[in-house]
């Protein structure tokens, strides 16, 4: 040992204001540009390589993408969007329409169709533990 102290460099990006970028970034044209599955910096390059499967980078501006972390917001808006637009729907169709309850029970229709198939249970040469 020599006496002195290990010296460690952080070599790790600390993200603050004033250590941001100074590029002007438009948060409603990347919002447009990303509806539109478009690279948020130009536009023009693809943002997904499949179906909401968000690519390396882009192809014309090579726009690094792995940093983005939309986990399980997406999913999330979809649920509150379709739920606010679903939900009154169907209240809205049972209270004006009252459709017959012939219609709204499916499962009897579902079960029959399992029976005559012999499905899961009900194949008595067969039967499910
Ligand atoms: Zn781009």
């Amino acid at each position: 040992m020599t006496g002195q102290g290990l010296e460690t460099v952080s070599t790790a990006k600390v993200w603050t204001r004033d250590s941001a970028s100074a590029e002007k970034r438009s948060v409603w044209t990347a919002l447009k540009r990303g509806l539109r599955g478009r690279c948020p910096r130009c536009g023009e390059g693809k943002l997904f390589r499949a179906f909401l499967k968000v690519d390396d980078h882009c192809s014309v501006c090579a726009q690094d993408f792995t940093p983005h972390r939309a986990d399980d917001l997406p999913a999330y808006l979809v649920i509150v969007i379709v739920g606010h637009l679903v939900v009154p729907t169907v209240l809205w169709i049972e209270t004006d329409y009252s459709p017959p309850v012939w219609l709204q029970l499916v499962k009897g229709a579902v079960v029959g169709v399992q029976w005559a198939l012999r499905m899961h249970g009900f194949d008595e040469q067969n039967p499910e533990p």
